[in-house]
């Protein structure tokens, strides 16, 4: 059982004196008051861990990253354009030993768990680069990226790669990401569509990040049209749709220009938008169409995206970021898309982002001296306040106390 001065269970609910009851890693019960932590900790017998005046809060879900990318930390310039950019990334990761990139992504890893992130959403596009999770104590959601760039022999060794027997698979399929529609055949998204539906796996995509891919996958003209085959003369969002992949399981990444009336086809199929502040100013984009996606109902999640394109792994900075370019967005639902977002990003509402009953005990001890749920969630998605602890499945997996990172980076 665990106690603290101040919880903050989910983002509309702030619990003074309370505690949690914890079994086998799960919340069972959220307790509201002191007296009934003394008396079910009597009843049942458990051990009480008292934190304290630190506030308690739940893990934050990163919902999209690539931990192996962490291997071009500070290497690549912000601003630059996406094809360049794209070359550079392709060159500097196959430059690097398996050994460099396994190790670039513990420490990625750990920098999203020294900051409070419990769950992280990651593409694997190396196959295989798993991160045993006992290294860092961070769970992880692998999302295997497949592309064929339209090249049916890459198809085949792609399709090889990813449909084995389920035994085989085990433990090595956890979600698949078509990398996106104009870098994957329309043959491959149907397959990785029927893939995910038989096996239950959440599938990511990027979508619509720069108005480049939107242009030749619908006219094939501009700047894509020198490195991309055949256009498939249609939308991005159509293509995903013709393939069947357009439902809940699918989380789509950046969609920072959708067509009219996208946001609302994401919306109606239950498909969560996942968007990354911090690569979105790397590459100096225009305004994320934020408004848009709310106005339509879309759930939506927060993820760093990768250090190829963002200066940290760290969701506190993720949310300032946030709220800075939308200064009149209200704390709460910041905070709501780094947690709950995340979760339902990631096919795990109910389990992840919360602290309730069934949710695992995954939860951040913070240092901050906010009485309110108002001002604490000001300060927790606005001032990156130090994470003094980090506990996933009722055990602590971090003493560490997480660097801030200053205000400006
Ligand atoms: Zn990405």
């Amino acid at each position: 059982m665990f106690t603290a001065e101040r919880f903050l269970p989910r983002p509309n609910r702030w619990v003074e004196g309370g505690g949690l009851l914890v079994v086998n890693g799960r919340v069972v019960r959220v307790l509201e008051s002191a007296s009934e932590v003394k008396r079910v900790a009597r009843e049942s017998g458990a051990s009480l861990r008292d934190f304290g005046s630190r506030l308690l809060i739940p893990g934050t879900v990163c919902a999209h990253a690539h931990l192996e990318l962490s291997i071009l930390a500070d290497q690549l310039e912000s601003g630059t354009e996406m094809l360049p950019w794209i070359r550079d990334v392709i060159r500097r990761r196959a430059d690097a030993t398996r050994t460099e990139r396994e190790r670039a992504a513990v420490a990625g890893a750990h920098s999203l768990l020294s900051s409070g992130t419990t769950l992280v959403g990651d593409i694997d596009s190396c196959g295989g680069a798993a991160l045993p999770p006992s290294t860092t104590g961070i769970r992880r959601l692998s999302f295997r990226e497949v592309l064929d760039g339209g090249d049916p022999k890459r198809r085949a060794e792609t399709l090889a790669s990813i449909d084995l027997p389920l035994e085989e698979s085990a433990g090595r399929l956890e979600g698949i990401s078509p990398h996106a529609p104009h870098t994957v055949s329309a043959e491959l998204l149907e397959h990785v569509a029927r893939l995910s539906e038989r096996r239950k796996l959440p599938v990511q995509i990027h979508w619509s990040e720069t108005p480049e891919e939107t242009e030749w996958l619908k006219s094939g003209t501009g700047p894509f049209s020198k490195l991309l085959a055949q256009s498939p003369m249609t939308s991005g969002l159509d293509l995903l749709d013709r393939a069947g992949l357009l439902r809940r399981s699918l989380s789509l990444v950046h969609g920072n220009c959708p067509d009219d009336g996208e946001p609302s086809r994401l919306a109606e199929h239950g498909v969560a938008l996942v968007h990354c502040p911090g690569s979105h100013l790397f590459f100096e984009r225009a305004p994320f169409p934020l408004e848009l996606y709310r106005k339509a109902g879309v759930t939506l999640a927060l993820g760093t995206d990768s250090l190829a394109s963002n200066l940290a792994l760290d969701m506190r900075r993720e949310m300032r970021l946030l709220r800075e370019s939308e200064p009149g967005l209200a704390p709460e639902e910041v905070w709501q898309m780094a947690t709950l977002g995340g979760a339902a990003a990631l096919g795990r509402s109910g389990e992840f982002g919360e602290l309730s009953p069934g949710a695992f005990a995954d939860f951040a001890l913070v240092e901050l001296e906010e009485s309110q749920r108002d001002s604490a969630l000001d300060r927790l998605t606005m001032s990156s306040p130090p994470v003094e602890e980090v506990w996933v499945g009722g055990s602590p997996v971090s003493g560490e106390s997480a660097t801030e990172i200053p205000p400006g980076a």
